[in-house]
Formats: C-alpha cells, sequence, structure tokens
C-alpha cells in the first residue's frame, strides 16, 4: 500500500514539494542595509550579503508577508518565487517596515509605476514612519496612486492578519531621525518570532525597562528573550561583532548589541532555546558573514544560530496536509 500511495504521489505535481508545511518563515536576507560588497569595496571578494529581510510565506492559501523592503526586493522576491510560489506577479498580501533607514524600506519604491505598478499592497507602519511615506516622494506617489495602502500601526499594538498570524509591534531605542523604530513579534500558529533587526543596544533595552510604561518592551525583549519561554525563534541585530571592528572609528557613536555581548548575556538560557536565537543585520565587516570564519564556529558552538538567506523554519506543520498526503497517511496505517 506504501508503494501504491507512492506512485500516487509521484504522479501529483506536489510531489515535487519538498515535505510539507503549512506556514513557513523565510530569510530573505541577512546583512545591514547596505549589504555586501558595499558600495564603495570593489576588491571585496567575500560572500554577498543582502539587507536583512524575512517572509512569512502561507503555503496553503498563498499568502506572503515581508518584513522589511530592502533595496534588494526584487532580488528578494524572486528567491521567495523559488520557494513558494505566489498566486500572481506580485504576490505581497502586506509589508511590515521597522524603520526609516535604506535597508528597511527603499524596496517599497519597486511597488510604484516604473516597476510593479502594484495595487492598494498594504503597507503596516508606525505613525511618524507613516507621515513619512506620506508626505516625502517618492513614497506620497506610492499613496497617492494606492500602489500602497499605509495602515497605522501603534506602539505594544498588535494586528491579527490572519486567522493563524498575529503581529505585534514594540518600539526600540534607535537612531530615529525620520522614524520610530520597532521589533515586531510575528505569532504563527502559536509559535512566536522576535525580528528586532536594529536596536542601539541591550543596556540601552535595559534604560527603556526602567521608565514604567516602557515595561511590556522589557518584558518581551530581555526577561522573554534571556529566558525564551514565550518566543521561539528571535532574529536578533548582529550588527557588529564586537567594539574593534571599526579600526579608526569611535564605534560608541555606532550603537548597536555586539554579538559576543549577546551571546555572553543569553548563554545561560538552555541549549534547546539558545539554538532558536539567530543573529541577523551583519555588517559587511562582520567576520561572521562568512560562515567558516572562526567567529562563525564560534557563534555556533556556543550553542547559537547565524541567520542566512534561503534558511527556512516550518511553523506550521499541520496547515498544508493535502489529498496526497492524506491518501499516504491512511495507507500507512
Ligand atoms: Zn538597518
Ligand atoms: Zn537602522
Amino acid at each position: 500500500m506504501i508503494a501504491f500511495a507512492a506512485a500516487l504521489m509521484a504522479s501529483t505535481p506536489m510531489a515535487e514539494k519538498p515535505a510539507a508545511c503549512g506556514i513557513e518563515l523565510i530569510v530573505l536576507g541577512a546583512g545591514q542595509d547596505a549589504g555586501a560588497p558595499q558600495i564603495g569595496n570593489a576588491d571585496d571578494t567575500g560572500p554577498r550579503l543582502l539587507p536583512s529581510s524575512l517572509a512569512i510565506a502561507d503555503h496553503v492559501t498563498g499568502e506572503r508577508f515581508l518584513f522589511d523592503a530592502t533595496p534588494a526586493i526584487t532580488e528578494q522576491l524572486a528567491l521567495l518565487d523559488s520557494l513558494a510560489p505566489t498566486r500572481d506577479g506580485l504576490g505581497v498580501d502586506g509589508v511590515f517596515i521597522t524603520h526609516a533607514h535604506i535597508g528597511h524600506y527603499l524596496g517599497l519604491a519597486y511597488f510604484g509605476r516604473e516597476a510593479a505598478g502594484a495595487s492598494n499592497v498594504p503597507v503596516f507602519a508606525m505613525p511618524r514612519m507613516a507621515q513619512f511615506l506620506r508626505t516625502n516622494g517618492p513614497w506620497s506617489q506610492l499613496s497617492e496612486l494606492e500602489n500602497i495602502e499605509i495602515v497605522e500601526l501603534h506602539h505594544d499594538g498588535s494586528i491579527q492578519l490572519t486567522k493563524q498570524i498575529e503581529v505585534w509591534q514594540r518600539k526600540v531605542p534607535h537612531r530615529d531621525e525620520y522614524s520610530e523604530t520597532v521589533a515586531f513579534i510575528v505569532t504563527v500558529a502559536g509559535k512566536k518570532i522576535l525580528y528586532a533587526p536594529d536596536f542601539d543596544g541591550w543596556p540601552e533595552l535595559q534604560g527603556l525597562a526602567d521608565a514604567k510604561d516602557d515595561r511590556p518592551l522589557y518584558l518581551e525583549m530581555m526577561e522573554v528573550l534571556a529566558q525564551l519561554e514565550v518566543v521561539d525563534y528571535a532574529f536578533i541585530d548582529a550588527t557588529f561583532w564586537d567594539d574593534n571592528e571599526l579600526p579608526g572609528r569611535d564605534m560608541s557613536e555606532i550603537p548597536h548589541p555586539r554579538v559576543t555581548e549577546s551571546m555572553d548575556l543569553l548563554e545561560t538560557i538552555p541549549a534547546d532555546k539558545r539554538a532558536q536565537v539567530f543573529f541577523i543585520h551583519y555588517n559587511h565587516t562582520n567576520p561572521i558573514r562568512d560562515p567558516n570564519s572562526p567567529e562563525s564556529k564560534q557563534v555556533l558552538e556556543r550553542g547559537f544560530g547565524i541567520a542566512r538567506r534561503g534558511m527556512r523554519l516550518c511553523l506550521s506543520e499541520t496547515h498544508a496536509i493535502d489529498g496526497a498526503e492524506l491518501q499516504m497517511e491512511q495507507d500507512q496505517r
């Protein structure tokens, strides 16, 4: 009977697919805003980096959501198309923007009439970010021509995207020239994913924690992350490896948590949870950019993970059982 089921599977297009997954997280980029090689670094022969972005793809409904819209969005959507094919040309059902730094929102421009000519793609943004988009070209034109539809988010608020997907947002300390900066906590079928690609550092979060009104931020970002009892997967800012990374520059002026510091802080959490912390948003100078570097090996040896473009996590397995796979299960009984 199993052989029959296998034959049935082979005769269906679904047999081409890897193990069934209902809702999947796909890493579309893991670099800092400028990627790598960075502009002006033609002699950089290290591994290529695209700016940080995550996709959540529902293989049953075909819905696809992006977290950050990077300048490399064309290539990143092509990658997404190859792993989670779309129902239509663009196939973007919503974009969540963390903040107005180039790696996180410039990709929205490709929804305009010079490129996709999209129709009312929901763009989820905090109030200052939303105002920035509405009042500055070319973003204002995207809104006026209804290529995008701006949906305002609020600190410590959440939005139920689909039956299975909910997104919460929390403000985090960062250089907020044009917008707030947020971390997102995405709940998919009961699993929680923290996406915090940019924040000033752990002491800065601690500082906010002491202000009573930001206690929820502290809970989500420190206690919860440190214990990982609520968050299942965490993607956190790993812009720099340590304070010696940019010779000749005062790195205190570029606040970000250092990878070495984050590992020290989080090393007491249980090994199975530690393995679900992924470093993301690494600068072109960060040695974890190279999977074979001693620093990358050190991260893995200490039990943490490093986000890499193309990485996939299945968040909900049962959501996607199709007819053929059900048949197979019955046959095996
Ligand atoms: Zn950034
Ligand atoms: Zn930033």
